[in-house]
């Protein structure tokens, strides 16, 4: 069975003060029998050591040290207690022009460091009315999922990007025909390909988080805007 995972992503959100809402939730959730990963901004993430969760960065370089200005490496993360990382979130994509390749190099910097790689992927608005989605995940999946991936190093998130911020969320019969490919694709390349967890992210919140789980290869959610404060986060930990 795929390890459930209630993942949040804070984003470039947080400060110090925010760490009080972590209190709030260990206090709930502390000893729950599934994954809760936090991903804050690098700046907290050894203010996290302290916590219950499992703690993520929101991005590593390709290289492990060097001449990157600004730039932070997935050992430097593993120094400092986490043991996920965030690779080709859209917002990456986006805004730094990331690629396929360089989400997959990310990702084998993270499994050099021994990180758990979160690679996510999904389609643009559109891509999603051209009906090319499918192609889109494959593609992702191929140029983004390293050789060496497996589903102890590796979960995959599905993120349309349309869906990201905005308050739309797919029908469960998106999510569900993306899972299910997504969940073929890995058992066709992968010989865990039925171990790796499938997380669904975009507008996921207390409310619609029961009905998103319930659809077959959703094995948790990866949650933007709802995971920065416990009341809004803890819900959808509840549901999973
Ligand atoms: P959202 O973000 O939950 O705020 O839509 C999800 C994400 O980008 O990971």
């Amino acid at each position: 069975m795929p390890r459930k995972i209630a993942a949040g992503n804070w984003k470039m959100n947080g400060l110090q003060s925010t760490l009080a809402e972590l209190q709030t939730l260990e206090a709930k959730h502390g000893d729950a029998d599934i994954a809760i990963l936090i991903c804050p901004p690098f700046t907290l993430i050894s203010a996290c050591e302290d916590t219950p969760f499992d703690i993520g960065g929101q991005d590593c370089h390709t290289n492990e040290a060097g001449a990157h200005t600004g730039d932070i490496s997935a050992e430097m993360l593993a120094d400092v207690g986490a043991s996920y990382v965030l690779v080709g979130h859209s917002e990456r994509r986006t805004d730094h022009g990331e690629t396929d390749a360089q989400v997959a190099a990310k990702s084998q910097a993270a499994y050099d460091a021994g990180l758990i790689a979160v690679i996510c992927i999904g389609e643009t608005l559109n891509e999603r009315e051209d009906g090319t989605t499918l192609d889109v995940i494959d593609a992702q999946l191929a140029g983004s999922v390293p050789d060496t991936a497996d589903a102890l190093n590796t979960v995959i998130a599905y993120e349309p990007v349309w869906a990201i911020g905005t308050g739309k969320v797919p029908t469960t019969d998106q999510i569900a025909e993306v899972h299910a490919h997504m969940r073929a694709r890995l058992q066709d390349r992968f010989a865990d390909g039925d171990e790796f967890s499938l997380l669904y992210g975009g507008s996921v919140k207390g409310s619609n988080a029961a009905n998103i789980f319930a659809v077959p290869h959703v094995d948790g959610a990866l949650v933007g805007g709802a995971s920065l404060t416990a009341a809004d986060f803890s819900p959808i930990i509840a549901a999973l």
